[in-house]
């Protein structure tokens, strides 16, 4: 799905000069601005071509990494009926997060915005003996939380993407040892995007359970507080912080993009997921649960990799992973002609290029492109026609290495 739409002139790209006045965080000013994604309503947002790139690319990330600890891919229903949460009693609990919703009969449903009662249900359904266990089900889905307050864009979205992975185990030890994977596979994910992140303990909030961590983006931005300490390994929330402020403690913002919970036999009591374990006895079965927000992360990666002219993807994640950027592509036969040859190059390496080939001024073409944030730009221009030479732009640095047009590709496919 990613070897299409490689010329901005298909990608029908609307960009904006100026950020726009109810995009708070810079994340959220550049999406709107690159036309990553559109607003249709309070919390709920339209993904672009370019944003959907990055979307599914994160998707593939988690994806490969759950399938990596042996996690079986299923996609639930969106909606889910009330007598389910009526089991678990979070019909009631939930409150106002949650959108309730009738068909046609009156039935009563949810949109579900987390998915513990149905796996819950298909387990309870199919597994009876210990032997059966563990397994782990994921899915990667449309969630939907009647938020109190949507804002930053889809950082906090009403409708969003989350992959959610739920294991399911018949004794403590075994949860114990699933967890420390799933929390490796987590720091996985976050090292393989290249993302500054920290891991702290948490609450467990509306989803309940035992013991809880969370994984932050670290960006000033970010909702919640971290604490540090500075002598040992100790790192909460600060929303379950009971010691008092003292100077050990080193203070840190950061966006929450995953959160890993054990929850014990919370669910299992409630909908009685019962099986016989190894002594023959009839117990609840034990449950941890695993989410990450797919389209928050993004938005979190934006957060933290920007400059004043816009994003700069991590390499694993960019929407294209080198922009090519003739100045006169539609004016100029000779430096048409070397655009098309280093995009046809690209493409036989394995590699995506976006291919800048828009008959618009020189300095829309630099800053669009800029703004896009591919990690590397090819600029073909007045040096080019001159003398041969081109300009490697590294957009982390911004930095121009001149290279001849023959050792261009050369130096490109090093710095990848
Ligand atoms: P928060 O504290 O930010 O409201 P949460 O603790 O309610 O999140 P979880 O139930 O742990 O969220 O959901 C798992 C992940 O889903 C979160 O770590 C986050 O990345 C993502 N997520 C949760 N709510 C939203 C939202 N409104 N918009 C986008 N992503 C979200
Ligand atoms: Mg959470």
């Amino acid at each position: 799905i990613f070897y299409n739409n490689m010329k901005l002139s298909n990608l029908n790209l609307i960009t904006l000069k100026n950020k726009p006045s109810d995009a708070e965080i810079v994340s959220h000013q550049l999406m709107l601005r690159s036309g990553m994604i559109k607003k249709l309503a309070s919390g709920l947002y339209t993904w672009m071509p370019l944003g959907y790139k990055v979307l599914k690319k994160i998707e593939i990330i988690i994806a490969k990494e759950m399938d990596k600890i042996g996690c079986l891919r299923i996609t639930m229903p969106a909606v889910q009926p009330k007598e389910l949460w009526e089991e678990s009693s979070r019909w009631d609990k939930y409150g106002k997060e949650l959108l309730r919703i009738n068909d046609r009969h009156e039935r009563e449903f949810c949109f579900g915005p987390t998915h513990e009662e149905v796996v819950t249900d298909i387990i309870r359904r199919d597994i009876k003996s210990y032997k059966q266990l563990p397994i782990t089900l994921y899915q990667i889905q449309t969630k939907f939380r009647d938020e109190i307050r949507p804002r930053f864009g889809v950082m906090r979205a009403r409708e969003f993407l989350m992959k959610d992975a739920y294991s399911f185990h018949s004794t403590n030890e075994c949860l114990n040892d699933f967890y420390k994977i799933m929390y490796e596979s987590y720091k996985n994910i976050l090292n393989y995007i290249g993302l500054e992140y920290k891991v702290v303990s948490a609450s467990s909030g509306q989803i309940g359970g035992d013991e809880s961590h969370e994984f932050h983006v670290i960006a000033d931005s970010g909702e919640d507080e971290l604490v540090f300490s500075k002598n040992s390994d100790f790192a909460v929330n600060a929303e379950i912080l009971k010691e008092e402020k003292n100077e050990e403690f080193i203070y840190k913002r950061g966006i929450e993009v995953g959160h890993i919970f054990k929850l014990g036999s919370k669910y299992s009591d409630a909908l009685k997921a019962k099986i016989t374990n190894q002594d023959n006895n009839n117990i609840s079965i034990i449950m941890g649960c695993y989410g990450i927000g797919v389209s928050r992360m993004v938005a979190a990666s934006i957060e933290q990799c920007n400059d004043e002219r816009g994003i700069i993807w991590p390499k694993a994640i960019a929407p294209y992973d080198v922009a090519i950027v003739p100045v006169g592509y539609n004016k100029n036969e000779k430096i048409k002609s070397f655009a098309d040859s280093i995009y046809k190059k690209l493409i036989e390496n394995n590699i995506q290029p976006l291919l800048d080939d828009r008959d618009i001024s020189a300095g829309a073409i630099f800053s669009d492109n800029d703004l896009i944030g591919t990690p590397i730009q090819i600029i073909i221009g007045k040096k080019f026609l001159d003398g041969n030479e081109v300009e490697i732009k590294d957009r982390s640095t911004n930095e121009y290495i001149p290279v001849s047009s023959q050792s261009c590709m050369e130096t490109v496919l090093k710095m990848l």
